[in-house]
């Protein structure tokens, strides 16, 4: 196996590398941007779906899944959304070889699906709120360089979508979805910002959008998701109207909450190493990996492993036992590279002991009783996903530092957190200078502790009572 590059001076090379080794992905698909998700990707795939499912049922949300084709009509009937997306759509012009009346969207992402039916759905206050999730493929024409899980053209879209009574219980949701994500995200083992993206950055049709996004060092950010209150800005175009208590028929305001595959990617960039990837317990396709290490000297070791794997197993693990002929050291690399979290070695001389040696994807080892290994193997998963998220966490901490004055976000190696005083103007001389993006305002305080922001860094004026971020999105 060839090495791979170094994380810190060739991130984007050790990114593509790490994906391919660690068997996430098949990239040689004939549509450019169009990944095959292979065994173990899917896996790892199939665990962030759960994760999100529970945490998003949890505030209320309940799934649906709308059809992929969106008439024409239905897709052009609000502005700024189309401008945003009439780029990158796909369009099914034909059935067979019968022109189609209508031409078919193939949806780039759900609102123009889903609001002519919410429509038929509220009636009156008592229909609200209407909380409801998707987890399905979006599609988008993307222009800029493709990249496995990060930019893609068949997306893998978790997408919540509500109709609240009115802005403040919209916000609210607003809110609920940020509660939603920071238990996602410790499940995750990702440290994140949750940034009010600009207004010329925000989602098309948006009042405003709250950004969740991650620094990959070296001033680089990741954007992982997003959360939007749309106010009326589509139930009016789509007539979703409700009766109030009082007779009055009201507009609902809205909120949608979109997640990817970008979190594998996140995930893979974060704890990935130059050994390969490292999953955190929640989301690894298999939480444990059994070898047993024949010797000539013992007796065969593979019942003992065996009825311990069947054990874990029984308890509910994600458990695989390798029983290929390779060699141990070449399991070992292989299952490294992999990033599964725990390793369970068992030799001749475990099998006499009624032990297993352990060692986790950091490096940690440590041997096992073979009694009551179910909770030894818990806390050993424990230990290792506390370790893993106090090495993002360093990282997270040491990728910010303030700025004072414009001319040092020139060529900065971290993001930067500056005074803004909310001005457009600023805002592009800001990312004039970063040669990136201003992310936005902080909901909530910055991940170093600094006080209060300091002035604009442009201008001097005062600025607003949240800090400001600006780097180089991905
Ligand atoms: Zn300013």
């Amino acid at each position: 196996m060839p090495e791979l590059p170094e994380k810190a001076s060739a991130f984007i090379d050790w990114y593509l590398a790490v994906v391919e080794a660690a068997d996430l992905t098949d990239k040689r698909y004939p549509v450019k941007g169009m990944n095959v998700w292979t065994p173990y990707g899917f896996l790892a795939r199939r665990r962030l779906d759960r994760v999100m499912e529970e945490e998003i049922e949890a505030t209320g949300s309940r799934p649906v899944e709308f059809p992929a084709l969106i008439p024409e009509t239905e897709f052009q009937k609000e502005r700024e959304h189309i401008k945003g997306f009439d780029a990158q759509v796909y369009w099914v012009t034909r059935g067979g070889s019968t022109p189609l009346d209508v031409p078919l969207v193939l949806r780039p992402t759900s609102e123009t699906a889903m609001y002519p039916i919410f429509k038929l759905w509220i009636r009156s206050h008592q229909d609200l709120p209407l909380n409801v999730y998707q987890i399905v493929n979006t599609f988008r024409y993307e222009t800029k360089t493709t990249r496995p899980f990060i930019r893609v053209r068949e997306i893998h879209f978790f997408e919540e979508h509500t109709c609240q009574r009115d802005e403040p219980t919209a916000t609210e949701r607003v809110q609920s979805n940020l509660g939603a994500f920071s238990k996602m995200a410790e499940r995750f083992g990702l440290p994140y910002l949750a940034v009010r993206r600009p207004d010329w950055d925000k989602f098309p049709g948006a009042f405003y959008t709250v950004a969740l996004d991650i620094p990959l060092g070296s001033a680089r950010t990741l954007q992982i998701g997003s959360i939007h209150h749309y106010r009326e800005n589509f139930s009016r175009p789509y007539g979703i109207q409700y009766e109030a208590p009082d007779g009055s028929a009201q507009y609902a305001h809205q909120t949608t909450f979109g997640l990817s595959e970008r979190l594998l990617g996140a995930i893979v960039a974060v704890h990935g190493d130059e050994k390969g990837v490292a999953f955190p317990s929640d989301i690894a396709p298999y939480q444990v990996v059994v070898v047993p290490v024949p010797s000539a000297k013992g007796a065969d070791p593979t019942p003992y492993a065996r009825e311990a794997v069947a054990d874990l197993q029984k308890a509910g693990l994600r458990v695989h036992m390798d029983e290929r002929s390779d060699r141990p050291g070449a399991k070992y690399y292989y299952w490294e590279t992999r990033g599964v979290p725990l390793r369970l070695d068992v030799g001749p001389r475990e099998a006499a002991a009624r032990q297993l040696s352990a060692v986790n994807r950091l490096g940690v080892r440590v041997s096992l009783p073979r009694d009551g290994l179910v909770e030894s193997v818990r806390g050993a998963l424990a230990e290792y996903d506390a370790g893993l998220r106090e090495k993002a966490q360093a990282a997270f901490v040491a990728a910010f530092s303030r700025a004072e004055r414009v001319e040092e976000l020139t060529g900065s190696s971290t993001v930067r957190l500056i005074g803004w005083c909310g001005s457009e103007t600023c805002g592009h001389a800001i990312e004039k200078a970063i040669d990136g993006a201003l992310l936005g305002t902080l909901e909530g305080p910055p991940p170093i502790d600094l006080g209060a922001p300091p002035a604009c860094v442009v201008c001097s004026a005062p600025s607003g009572p949240s800090w400001a971020a600006a780097g180089r999105p991905l």
